[in-house]
């Protein structure tokens, strides 16, 4: 029998069948023509996905964090400055990444939950000669969303590029990185891009092209340097052959497909869905009675929800209970609130019918805990959005 549990974890997610067979396709030469023509198309749908027509992708074998290691290695020359909006434990993350290439890294923190007000950051950056910032789109350790249009126009008012975390937002949170200004956007493949995990993604615009190119010195991370992995970008779009590193090519040839079924949802069509299937899933939580990491609405992202646990409930118990009723849930992620919290992820071609088996999963998993409440209560907050 087919194990149906439903993997509802801020990434990996669940993938389309039509990706997961493009993964058991038998390899071709990574410079076969018909590969070259997937690659190609991938890189010129990562642009319509990143909303950034004058973008730069790139691809690289790798996770969300060598996606990360790809702008900082490229774009941090040692004694820069660097700014960290910190949010959580992937700012913490960006922050030591940009120190190993010799950058002087100031973070601007926030409560957990909540995040730098606009003008606490625009403080920050007037006192401080900084060359770029950094931005975690969606803190997956929080759940909290940043506002990455008004942090990106106060990084474009005072010429500071701005790389933006996406690895839990791209292809599900609103992010439009040409129309905003967004310097350099970047995300991992197993989360709202729906492809299984190996391909670091990043879509660079063109003052950070700009800025590489200025560079004095060599890039500290070899495989990372865009000096080798530019000129292959380049070629497959252009439909020619190149080497630098084997390509992930079945993992490319997944990507293709999933970013093609991306395209024919719409992006905006996409967000919607997101964004209904998140507002479902927290009115089910906040029926049952249970707070939210976020310290507001505003501040809770639509690619994930972060709930409390009930006083004297267990995490693991409760975990495992859930995956009893055929759920899989994700632990806490930020060290200071751990045992106190999950983690839901609804991202990728999520549906209602997951969201409700969802609810249903942490009504059940609750329940078995001892846990006391009206039943049928979340579904029926979850069921009420869905039906709006
Ligand atoms: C998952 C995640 C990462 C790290 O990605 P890996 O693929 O695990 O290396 C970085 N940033 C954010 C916001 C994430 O959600």
């Amino acid at each position: 029998m087919k194990d149906r549990s439903l993997l509802m974890i801020p990434g990996p997610i669940e993938f389309e069948p039509a990706v997961l067979s493009a993964m058991g396709n038998p390899t071709p030469s990574h410079v076969a023509p018909e590969f070259i023509e997937v690659f190609g198309q991938a890189l010129e749908r990562m642009r319509e996905v990143f909303l950034a027509p004058d973008g730069q992708p790139f691809v690289v074998a790798g996770s969300g964090t060598l996606a990360m290691d790809l702008a900082g290695a490229n774009l941090v020359e040692p004694g820069d400055r660097a700014l960290v909006v910190n949010t959580g434990y992937f700012g913490d993350r960006y922050g030591d990444l940009l120190g190993r290439y010799g950058a002087e890294v100031t973070h601007v923190r926030a409560p957990i939950g909540s995040r730098p007000a606009l003008d606490e950051v625009e403080a920050a950056l007037s006192a401080g000669h900084y060359k770029l910032m950094t931005v975690t789109h969606v803190d997956t350790s929080t759940g909290v969303v940043t506002d990455v249009k008004g942090l990106a126009a106060l990084a474009r008012a005072r010429g500071v590029l701005i790389v933006v975390d996406g690895v839990c937002s791209v292809a599900g949170e609103v992010l439009r990185m040409t129309e905003w200004g967004v310097d350099v956007a970047l995300t991992a493949s197993q989360k709202a891009i729906g492809t299984p995990p190996g391909l670091a993604l990043l879509v660079a615009g063109p003052r950070a092209l700009e800025a590489f190119s200025h560079r004095k010195t060599d890039v500290g991370n070899y495989y990372a340097d865009w000096t080798n992995w530019l000129p292959v970008m380049q070629a497959y779009e252009a439909r020619k052959p190149s080497y630098f590193g084997t390509p992930a090519v079945n993992l490319v040839s997944a990507l293709n497909v999933s970013l093609g079924q991306i395209l024919a949802e719409g992006m905006d069509a996409r967000f919607l869905r997101h964004s209904r299937v998140s507002q479902a899933c927290k009115a089910g939580i906040a029926a049952l009675g249970l707070g939210q990491v976020p310290l507001s609405d505003e501040m809770a992202a639509t690619t994930m929800t972060a709930p409390r646990y009930p006083a004297g409930l267990a995490g693991p118990d409760f975990l495992a209970k859930a995956k009893a009723a055929g759920v899989i849930l994700a632990g806490g992620l930020h060290p200071a609130i751990r045992g106190e919290y999950f983690r839901i992820g609804h991202m990728g071609a999520v549906s209602q019918g997951d969201v409700l088996a969802t609810v249903g999963a942490v009504e059940s998993a609750l329940a078995a805990c001892g846990y006391g409440f009206e039943h049928g209560v979340g579904i029926a907050a979850t069921m009420g959005i869905l039906a709006e």
